[in-house]
């Protein structure tokens, strides 16, 4: 029999709250331009026609209470607070009933980004990948599951550095609904159990520095904390 040439690293896995088992992370989609005021601080306006998405590696995901060193690249590192969905079961070319049905939990995470890069990707007319799919870069909290996590669209999301708040605002400021948006990517792939969706970023976001210590949380669906050394 073919043995594997190497031994793979270890699917990262999520902690769900008051619970011994823990979730493995298999792709990691993301959304962008879900919150009006954020698009306008990009520059951007919002597509009221469909979500749009871009993806990072399951191997970026960093857990929460980590301290990483500033990322290679860059020079201009940024922060963005974000909802996360966790899908516990199969969902393909669902509606937004089944699309919810699939969703196991919710979380925090942070989707940091290499400005500079992403920048450099929409002037160019490249893709984005520098710019998101980074190491460490998907900071990811605690799942909580989704009967436990009552409705969203009255939680607050915030997010602060070094104590002082920079993004703040309510899980019903997004553009696209959480169903919206699953049923939506169902129609382009099988998702399944260990896909996460990150949902997209509220206006705020700014550059971090070596030393900087993010905290941030969703009400009722946990808090993260993430600390920023200096570069290798
Ligand atoms: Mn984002």
């Amino acid at each position: 029999m073919p043995q594997l040439l190497f031994t793979p690293p270890d699917l990262p896995t999520l902690t769900v709250v008051g619970e011994t088992n823990l979730f493995p992370v298999v792709r990691i989609f993301c959304v962008g331009r879900n919150y009006a005021a954020h698009a306008a601080e990009m520059g951007g306006e919002v597509d009221r026609e469909a979500p749009w998405y871009f993806t990072k590696s399951a191997f970026a995901v960093c857990p929460s209470g980590a301290t990483v060193p500033y990322p290679p690249g860059t020079s201009n590192y940024h922060h963005e607070m974000e909802l996360v969905v966790a899908l516990g079961a199969p969902v393909f070319k669902a509606d937004r009933a089944s699309a919810m049905s699939a969703i196991l939990g919710y979380g925090c995470g942070l989707d940091m980004t290499r400005r500079d890069r992403q920048q450099d990707g929409k002037d160019n007319r490249r893709p984005w990948d520098l710019g998101k799919d980074v190491e460490n870069s998907a900071v990811l909290g605690p799942l909580t599951r989704a009967a436990a996590a009552g409705p969203l669209a009255k939680k607050k999301i915030h997010l602060s550095v070094n104590g002082t708040l920079r993004q703040d605002a309510l899980l019903g400021d997004m553009v696209w609904s959480v169903d919206e948006i699953v049923s939506h990517l169902s129609h382009f792939y099988h998702l399944a159990a260990g896909d996460i969706i990150m949902t997209g970023t509220p206006a705020g976001v700014g550059a971090v520095q070596p030393g900087d210590n993010i905290t941030g949380g969703i009400d009722g669906l946990g808090d993260i904390s993430h600390t920023i050394s200096p570069a290798e």
